[in-house]
């Protein structure tokens, strides 16, 4: 064995290879049978996460078919009615996993499979692990048609290839084609001074500086003087062909006077470091002007491994009379490039000659590496230690009926807790109460709600204004092709539309004679739709009974008859 490793390990040394062709090449195959045009690319900037796989646009409709991309066996199956709806997981011998989501269904097999899991749960949302000998399947093999279920934004295949820690990895990396043939875009370049004494033209706050395009991927900023320690932020993203839909880049680097800076590989990241995308990008100039600034420094609470920094953290220190050429090089995936030379004017200014950041200071400080509990009267908020990616004064105070716990741009990692005291409503009352979080224009969004005696709590990732609501109204329920006495033999689903205007859809359950059905429901349409291929009426007079649930226990039912024919 020893003797082996030795005889390959210079081999190994010795071959010139990027780190990409380390991957296998040729193992995986293209999950459609169709070219491969994408509407989302791997690692690109989403609300709260990178994403995690490949988009794969499916001419505006469901229904294709989704083959497997290399043999292996179903490992797991998820039906969810929010993100992934119904996702499919292949484990290869490899060690890799692919990923297959927002689908319609599953192949007739895999469909039969989960549905009898579904009907012994009487549930739709069901999540399965099967053994290795269960659902093998062979590279190629229909496994499922493709869909809009879940948190979809429109018909599509979302891909993913996970390594054998469950890491989503760039699955272009792994050999597949796409067509790309324009450079990233590059829509804006920011500065960021960093302590009291940095400036960029005499200002210490973020600058926007303007951008001028002088052709074939290459620009350069305008002139501005500067000095101390400056961080740089850039917001760009690509096109590919064929598709209009703007993408994440593969590749950014930093240099300043030809020495390397930093340099952000969109390569693979784990699930658990996703969400430290709002300490990378300006989170509060992405609430404020939609509009994500990728950061070219790494500051305290950032361990994504996407970043590579080399010596001051992608800072630029600015000192006196000397000449600083920044540049920031921005790649996609085929390698066409933007490149960014941003000449920086070295010059000094007294501290009462730079306009200094504006601090709202508040009686709330809280720092970001200690707990932190506050009481109002009738409100409690508790905030963890390490929600908070940097120390701030929060704007908390109680507004009309709520209570505002600071704004929603200042992003938190983990949730915060606040607490409502309901003791002044009756405990009848209190089963129709729930905590709204209330948007600047006055809607109200139903948050999960805690209910303990006294106290009404909820968990939440957002700041902003919560407020205590009563929803004393159950679900409407509408059916869509049912009507009394129909006969429904040559119809091959039972559709509903159900809605709940306060708290949305808390649950459902039909039964036809007694005995449970499987209904299926997607909230992005407000469907829930029963498939009669699923046989279970033996009788030709059928008794339908609909119960609808919102989300603090208000129901609804609809009862029925039709007749159909076996
Ligand atoms: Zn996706």
């Amino acid at each position: 064995m020893r003797f082996i490793f030795l005889l390959l390990l210079p081999l190994f040394l010795c071959s010139p290879v990027k780190a990409q062709e380390d991957l296998p090449q040729d193992y995986f195959s293209s999950p459609l049978e169709i070219p491969l045009i994408l509407s989302g690319t791997f690692a690109e900037l989403r609300s709260n996460h990178f994403h995690s796989g490949l988009d794969i646009k499916t001419h505006q409709k469901t229904g294709l078919n989704v083959l497997a991309s290399a043999e292996g066996y179903v490992s797991r199956i998820k039906v969810s009615h929010f993100g992934y709806g119904k996702a499919l997981y292949i484990q290869h011998p490899n060690g890799y996993t692919t990923v297959y989501a927002h689908l319609k269904k599953f192949s007739p097999a895999i469909q039969a499979y989960i549905r009898k899991v579904q009907y012994a749960k009487e549930s739709y949302e069901v999540e399965v692990f099967p053994n290795a000998n269960e659902l093998p399947v062979t590279q190629n093999e229909l496994i499922a048609y493709s869909g809009n279920s879940g948190g979809s934004g429109g018909p599509h295949l979302h891909f993913e290839i996970r390594d054998a820690a469950a890491s989503p990895m760039n699955p272009l990396d792994f050999g597949f084609k796409i067509e790309d043939n324009s450079h990233p875009l590059i829509e804006g370049v920011f500065v960021y001074p960093q302590g009291e004494n940095s400036h960029v033209n005499q200002n210490n706050n973020r600058q926007k500086l303007r951008v001028i395009p002088l052709g074939n991927g290459n620009y350069i900023t305008e002139n501005f003087e500067a000095y101390g320690t400056l961080g740089f932020g850039v917001s760009t993203v690509d096109r590919l062909d064929f598709a209009p839909n703007k993408n994440g880049v593969y590749q950014i680097k930093t240099s300043v006077n030809g020495n390397k800076l930093m340099q952000i590989d969109f390569k693979k990241f784990s699930f658990s470091e996703s969400r430290y995308i709002n300490r990378f990008i300006d989170y509060a100039y992405y609430k404020n002007e939609r509009n994500r600034v990728q950061k070219l420094f790494k500051e305290d609470n950032n361990p994504l491994s996407i970043i590579t920094t080399y010596g001051e953290k992608g800072f630029v220190n600015v000192q006196d009379s000397l000449d600083y050429n920044y540049t920031i090089e921005v790649k996609d995936f085929k390698g066409n490039t933007s490149t960014i030379k941003v000449p920086i004017i070295s010059k000094t200014f007294s501290l009462e000659e730079i306009t200094p950041k504006k601090i709202d200071s508040t009686a709330y400080f809280a720092k970001a590496g200690q707990a932190i509990a506050f009481d109002e009267d009738g409100f409690d908020i508790y905030i963890p230690k390490g929600a908070l990616y940097e120390d701030a004064y929060l704007d908390i105070q109680k507004d009309g009926e709520g209570i505002k716990v600071h704004h929603d741009s200042t992003p938190l990692h983990k949730n915060m807790t606040i607490g409502f005291d309901v003791s002044n409503y009756t405990v009848k009352d209190r089963e129709q109460l729930y905590v709204a979080r209330m948007t600047d224009w006055g809607a109200a969004y139903y948050v999960d709600t805690y209910k303990k005696n006294n106290r009404f709590s909820v968990s939440t990732k957002t700041f902003g204004k919560y407020e205590l609501k009563q929803d004393s109204v159950g679900p409407k329920i509408t059916p869509i092709n049912f009507r009394e006495k129909r006969w429904m033999s040559s119809e091959n689903e039972l559709i509903f539309k159900i809605e709940d205007e306060l708290t949305n859809i808390g649950g459902y359950r039909a039964t036809i004679n007694g005995k449970f059905i499987l209904m299926e429901y997607d909230y992005k349409t407000d469907r829930l739709v029963y498939y009669f291929e699923d046989d279970i009426i033996k009788e030709t007079e059928n008794k339908l009974k609909l119960i609808v649930l919102d989300n603090v226990g208000n129901s609804t039912t609809f009862e029925g008859t039709f007749f159909r024919k076996n």
